[in-house]
Parts: structure tokens; sequence; C-alpha cells
């Protein structure tokens, strides 16, 4: 398998682990080219992931696919979404909320 294809396979593995550890069923989880941001998440339940994110450190690519997998419980970046990070994520914050 090429590099890049198994970058993503890899991902993919991570998004149904988190997938199943919060308890939310994205309807479409897609991995492409994002210039702006690492992820995000629709009102429709389609989770979107940069391919950059593939190359990122493993631990930063949980943060972000918790985040949007969260938004699919939680719409808002409120109290109950915090609390939810600090559950799964305790060290969410070291990379903040700006998405
Ligand atoms: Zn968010």
């Amino acid at each position: 398998m090429r590099d890049r294809d198994e970058r993503r396979a890899r991902l993919r593995e991570r998004v149904n682990h988190w997938a199943s550890r919060l308890r939310t069923e994205p309807k479409v989880v897609r991995i492409q080219r994002m210039t702006r941001k690492w992820g995000s998440c629709s009102l429709t339940g389609i989770i979107t992931l940069a391919e950059d994110l593939t190359e990122q450190e493993p631990e930063f690519q949980d943060f972000v696919i918790a985040h949007e997998l969260l938004h699919l419980r939680v719409r808002s970046h409120g109290k109950v979404f915090k609390a939810l990070m600090s559950v799964h994520l305790p060290g969410w914050r070291q990379y903040g909320l700006n998405k």
C-alpha cells in the first residue's frame, strides 16, 4: 500500500475507535484537502478531516477527531462540550478550541 493510503487508513481507524468510544455515528467521514482548518462537522452528520491531519502526531489527530465527533452530540463550544472534552481528552486545552 502506498504511504498516503496507509496514513489515511490509520486515520480512519482512529475515527472508528473514537466514534464508538464517544457513542457517535457519523454518516460519512471524508478525508480531503482543507485549507483553513483541520476538521469540520456538518449539521447532517458528515465529518470532514484535513488530508494534512494524517501527517500530524497521534495525540493531535485524536484531539481533532474527538472534537468533531462530539459536535454530533453538542453543536456549540459551551460548558457541556468542554466538560466532555475534559472527560475524554484531559489535555485538550493545550490545543485550544479555534474551530
Ligand atoms: Zn468545534
